[in-house]
């Protein structure tokens, strides 16, 4: 049946986009896909996260700056984007706008 296959190619896909996602998240490949784990692993950056914005009111700051990115470059928040790894930069088509 037509259906049966969606269904397989659905669950297929869904393994391997828990498999990438767990790669993203620096997780060992197991290879068994534990939900919990992935579920910890984003409460935990999420933890991380909330208590780095709750720490900070300079949005750029270079401590938190350092910490997220994946360059450790201290200037990551700077308004006209991170001069390492290059987040920020002309996201959305918009002109980074000095301020
Ligand atoms: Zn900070
Ligand atoms: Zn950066």
């Amino acid at each position: 049946m037509a259906e049966s296959s969606t269904h397989e190619s659905l669950y297929l896909s869904a393994i391997s986009a828990l498999a990438r996602i767990d790669s993203a998240l620096g997780l060992p490949d197991d290879g068994c896909n534990s939900t919990e784990s992935t579920i910890q692993r984003i409460e935990d950056m999420k933890h991380q996260i909330n208590s780095l914005l709750a720490h900070c009111p300079d949005p750029e700051c270079a401590t938190c700056g350092e910490i997220i990115c994946p360059d450790g470059n201290p200037g990551h928040f700077h308004h006209d984007g991170c001069g390492v790894c290059g987040e920020g930069k002309g996201m959305c088509g918009e002109d980074p706008t000095p301020y």
